[in-house]
């Protein structure tokens, strides 16, 4: 069995689990969060299975970059039209739960928080 069989977020490319699409093409999907932790709450994924930013590399470079630049666009359809954060939580230190590359795009109320607890 493949990594990708049992990934709840390769399930979500294949439409095999359902999900709030907010953008979609060949190589990215952007969903919304299934527990938001605030009132804009994204994620951004690569169609295809990469476990974590902890695994990437330079080949990566053009499909990272373009989920990067896709952000500011899904953050303003979403309504966070004063700006927004993103958190990419990678392996085990950064406390990732879902083993498929996801950016976290959150917003929508003042103020977000520290970025973390001092
Ligand atoms: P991580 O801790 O890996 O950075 O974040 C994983 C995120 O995926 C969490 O915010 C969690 O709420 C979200 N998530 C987990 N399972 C599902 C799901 O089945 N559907 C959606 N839409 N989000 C999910
Ligand atoms: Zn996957």
């Amino acid at each position: 069995m493949n990594s990708q069989d049992d990934c709840i977020f390769c399930k979500i490319v294949r439409g095999e689990i359902p999900a709030k699409k907010v953008f979609e093409d060949d190589d990215v999907l952007a969903f919304l969060d299934i527990k938001p932790v605030a009132p804009i709450h994204v994620l951004v994924i690569p169609k295809k299975h990469i476990a974590s930013l902890a695994q990437v590399d330079e080949t990566d470079a053009p499909l990272l970059g373009k989920m990067l630049a896709l952000v500011p666009t899904l953050a303003r359809a979403q309504g966070a039209d004063d700006g927004f954060r993103v958190i990419v939580n990678a392996g085990r230190i950064g406390q990732q739960e879902v083993p498929h590359l996801h950016i976290h795009i959150v917003g929508g109320h003042h103020p977000l928080g520290p970025m973390l607890a001092r």
